[in-house]
């Protein structure tokens, strides 16, 4: 399995539009952030987790000519505002896989009505297929999906383990039996948004402890703010097994 990193950064990405902070003024690739979203491959699938405002760039960057399907962690605007997106998509392939908590597919529905009109549909829209998630495995061809459940600030939000390899965006919280899902899995990614603690993400101390508990060979921090500092300063700050991860940062399960 191929994990590319298509984005790593936090709503606004890095640079902020306007912003004259240090980090934003960098000129090491390792901090520029585009929205938060991974492309999951294996034999010859490829899904994208979320699709967010950066989704066309990141398939070119990534050269993705194809793709399987959409897993949604939650409905956030930095992770679903590239929807239209999946066009170039569709055309060639037919209707797009998705998958949501029900509840992210109605948001969907509410902001791309075109998408999922059924009366007078716009001949250039996308069509999707939707796949509605709850907190139960489910599969994607040959490989089960685990959902993971989590708190983003009193908003439900799912990460999901492939296997040996567990994403998880946005989280403030995960309770003690979601945990048990992920378990010493090989390969975790996890949120750290900044130093200060944050209403609904976790901050690096809460990552760090995060990833004590779930006891991962290595980890990655992602949705990342350009307040968590130059990316090579806070690298080497962090324990061995624990990296920030950039974007195009690509690792084999
Ligand atoms: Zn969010």
């Amino acid at each position: 399995m191929k994990i590319t990193f298509l984005g790593t950064g936090t709503s606004q990405g890095i640079p902020i539009i306007g912003s004259k902070h240090p980090v934003c003024l960098s000129t090491n690739p390792k901090d520029k952030r585009l929205r938060v979203s991974i492309l999951v491959a294996w034999d010859d699938y490829r899904y994208v987790v979320d699709c967010g405002p950066d989704f066309r760039y990141q398939m070119l960057r990534a050269d993705v000519d194809r793709i399987d399907g959409i897993l949604f962690t939650h409905e956030h605007a930095d992770h679903v505002m590239g929807f239209d997106d999946i066009r170039p998509f569709y055309f060639r392939q037919g209707d797009i896989p998705i998958y949501g908590h029900p509840r992210v597919i109605e948001s969907l529905k509410t902001r791309f009505d075109y998408v999922f009109a059924t009366e007078n549909k716009y001949p250039g829209a996308p069509t999707v297929s939707i796949n509605e998630i709850s907190n139960t495995p489910f599969h994607l061809h040959n490989l089960e999906v685990i959902p993971v459940n989590g708190d983003h600030g009193g908003l439900q939000v799912f990460g999901f383990r492939f296997g040996d390899f567990a994403y998880l965006t946005d989280m403030k919280m995960v309770g003690d039996e979601e945990i048990e899902k992920i378990k010493n899995v090989p390969f975790l990614v996890v949120n750290a948004l900044r130093i200060e603690p944050h209403r609904s993400h976790f901050n690096l101390e809460e990552a760090l402890a995060f990833i004590e508990k779930v006891n991962p060979k290595k980890a990655f921090l992602t949705h990342i703010s350009h307040l968590l500092g130059f990316h090579d300063e806070v690298e080497k700050k962090l324990p061995e097994h624990v990296s920030l991860a950039y974007d195009t940062l690509e690792i084999t399960i």
